[in-house]
């Protein structure tokens, strides 16, 4: 039973992972409940698309991770950022045959979703998610009965406790459980019973938002070429034709700061000694890296660059992280963890 589990997970994970605008390197995650209170999630740092019935996930007791989040209580002055993560890991249920990695840093809230979870880094929910008119936009392009939205907070325990709240809060409300959850300057959640459903959902939301903003189709795909050993060029029409020497700076990059994976995967490339992303003065856009690592980044710029181009030719505002929340996450050990893992 629990092989069936696992090939679902693996087939979920490859049909959202392979799309980039969906998905860009280690970004993501999906989870599928199975037994009594089990939960198969991707691990940290893996990649959605390279997910097999026996590798890039773990499984970890749910029900537990569950109760952790009821038993919550932010007066007793416990440090929960610490805390449910060392929980989370002591909970990782072993699988013969199932390499031993961590969970996702994200696999707290989706212990409290529904059976299915799928939350991507959607290029289309992130034009909402990463512009000040989002939420009031997706108030008009969604039933107000299906989702929330969560403005932004910290990854890891701070964002899951939010959720969680933010959840139980509209179930007791009106009753409706709220499928589809916005995270503002993050992406998007959704949840359903079966896998099936939940793609369907996660199309379905994606969809809607590209009829309302008519954006044209298809995205333009990411691409790399292979320059000498160690070395690719983009060859995309995303990044070719959005990315030039005057955004290819450190200080570009944070000044437009859109969400944690940019910080992660972008940012840091740049603030490294070794550079891995060049643009030469003929305005070929290089990546120092194995071919690997090559596509992560430029499956995370041309996101990057989509998501910034389409906010300013909509005439909206793009909505940024603020020092403090910059800071947060250039300093996240889990993220060194997770960095190290989605570059191999
Ligand atoms: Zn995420």
């Amino acid at each position: 039973m629990s092989l069936e589990v696992f090939k679902e997970l693996a087939g979920l994970s490859t049909t959202i992972g392979k799309q980039p605008d969906f998905v860009q390197s280690g970004g993501g995650n999906t989870s599928v409940k199975f037994g009594n209170g089990l939960m198969a999630i991707k691990a940290s740092g893996c990649r959605l698309s390279e997910m097999t019935a026996d590798k890039g996930f773990v499984v970890i007791n749910q029900q537990a991770v569950k109760e952790y989040f009821d038993r919550v209580d932010m007066s007793s002055g416990t440090d929960y950022e610490k805390d449910a993560v060392e929980f989370v890991n002591n909970n990782i249920v072993d699988f013969p045959g199932i390499a031993k990695m961590r969970p996702s840093v994200e696999a707290p809230f989706h212990s409290f979703l529904k059976c299915v979870v799928i939350h991507s880094h959607s290029v289309y929910a992130n034009i909402l998610c990463c512009s000040s008119e989002g939420e009031s936009l997706a108030s008009r392009i969604f039933e107000e009965e299906l989702f929330i939205w969560i403005p932004y907070v910290n990854p890891g325990f701070t964002l899951s406790w939010v959720i969680k709240k933010a959840v139980d809060e509209r179930v007791e409300k009106t009753g409706v459980f709220p499928k589809v959850i916005f995270m503002q300057n993050h992406g998007v959640i959704v949840s359903e019973d079966t896998s099936s459903s939940c793609i369907a959902l996660h199309e379905e939301v994606n969809r809607k938002i590209i009829d309302f903003f008519q954006l044209p189709m298809p995205y333009p795909a990411p691409s790399i070429q292979k320059v000498n050993e160690g070395q690719y060029k983009s060859t995309g029409e995303l990044v070719t034709s959005l990315f030039d020497m005057s955004k290819a700076n450190y200080e570009y990059l944070d000044h437009y700061a859109l969400y944690p994976d940019q910080l992660v995967y972008l940012n840091k490339s740049f603030a490294l000694k070794d550079r891995k992303i060049l643009v030469e003065v003929n305005k070929e856009v290089l990546y120092n890296a194995s071919e690997r690592e090559a596509s992560g980044i430029e499956d995370t710029l041309a996101a990057y660059l989509y998501v910034l181009d389409i906010i300013s030719k909509l005439k909206l505002n793009v909505s940024v992280l603020n020092d403090e929340q910059k800071a947060f996450i250039y300093g996240w050990e889990i993220e060194q963890y997770r960095l190290k893992q989605a570059g191999g």
